[in-house]
């Protein structure tokens, strides 16, 4: 199942992202508890494992393009390897071209519960499969605007 942007807005979609020698890493974007005010929020975890999901490790914020914000707990700063190899995964998808040898794949789990899954449609569980009509996003949102843009050179290109 491929990953696109709009299933990272999904709610807890969770995927790898696999290198030529085959390291894997797992990546979460779940969307957080909205503030009055603001647009939804979507936080990045990561794990280099495929550990229980509380156990991933926070990365920072999920823009509408595709970047990541980091904020003051994010555990991982430009430039260091996590934050790369997230921040390329999610340009990746957004371009929607992958270098040959790489991989970025649906991890097994809801997109909108984080459940695994054994079944699933489109990478939701056959029960949340109908609320993914409710997912959306803004490209344009003020939020994009004002947030601290954190650009990512990556590991590879992926253009
Ligand atoms: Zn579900």
């Amino acid at each position: 199942m491929k990953i696109t942007p709009e299933y990272l807005h999904a709610g807890n979609a969770v995927f790898t992202v696999s290198n030529p020698n085959g390291t894997t890493f797992y990546v979460r974007v779940q969307l957080g508890r909205p503030r009055a005010g603001m647009p939804k929020p979507y936080w990045i975890t990561v794990s280099d494992h495929d550990a229980p999901l509380k156990e991933y490790q926070y990365v920072g914020m999920m823009l509408d393009n595709g970047r990541i914000a980091t904020t003051r707990t994010s555990r991982f700063r430009h430039g260091e390897l996590m934050y790369n190899i997230v921040a390329w995964a999610l340009k990746c998808i957004w371009v929607d071209k992958l270098p040959a040898g790489y991989a970025i794949e649906w991890a097994g789990r809801c997109g909108k519960c984080g459940r695994k899954v054994t079944e699933h449609i489109d990478g939701f569980g056959p029960e949340c499969h109908r609320s993914i009509h409710n997912v959306s996003y803004d490209p344009a949102s003020a939020y994009s605007r004002t947030m601290r843009y954190v650009a990512g050179p990556i590991y590879q290109d992926c253009r």
